[in-house]
């Protein structure tokens, strides 16, 4: 395996919510080394399995790449691990279990639609609650940048765009981009409208 083809706007997959995990083996470690690895080469900060193709609950996400600003807290099962131990993170499973109650706006982009970009409101804390790749439960508390990639790819698992988190100003910004990039992605995958 290695780089996997990532899935574009106008693909059924993107809109499928993802099927648990069950099983932790061997294939699952090397299925999340080579999302990893695609969304690097994506130069990507997250990643959903339904960005390559396969609805199961199972993202990937990398806060600790060269050059990148951290201005995020986090608490990861009641300790603050250096990054650089907890980066790159798989989360299998995840659930968010709480939301803040404060809100901000950022400019998010998705690899799913490149070269697009827009704002979308989400809540500035979370608390999530995911498996990792052997299984073991865990609970992360964080804000900033890491809740907002989090809240993305978890959306992704639920069969959840940004797009559908922007208000109607914002996607009116977009709205041709995407049209564009839907017919697009339907030419490509030869799907018939
Ligand atoms: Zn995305």
């Amino acid at each position: 395996m290695g780089q996997l083809r990532i899935t574009e706007y106008g693909e059924a997959v993107l809109k499928k919510p993802g099927e648990p995990i069950t099983t932790f083996d061997a294939s699952l470690a090397q299925l999340a080394d080579d999302m990893i690895e695609t969304m690097y080469a994506a130069d990507g900060i997250g990643l959903a399995a339904q960005q390559i193709d396969q609805a199961i609950r199972l993202c990937v996400v990398d806060l600790y790449q060269e050059g990148m600003e951290v201005d995020f807290d986090y608490m990861l099962d009641g300790k603050k691990p250096p990054l650089s131990l907890i980066m790159p993170m798989a989360l299998v499973n995840p659930r968010i279990q709480e939301l803040g109650k404060n809100q901000n706006d950022y400019e998010e982009g998705c690899l799913s639609f490149p070269n697009i970009r827009a704002i979308v409101k989400r809540p500035e804390q979370i608390t999530v609650e995911y498996q990792d790749l052997e299984g073991v439960s865990h609970r992360l508390t964080c804000n900033g940048l890491l809740a907002r990639c989090i809240q993305h790819e978890v959306d992704h698992l639920n069969g959840v765009l940004f797009i559908d988190r922007m208000d109607n100003k914002e996607l009116s910004k977009i709205n041709g981009a995407l049209k564009q990039l839907k017919k697009q992605t339907l030419n490509n995958t030869g799907i018939q409208t």
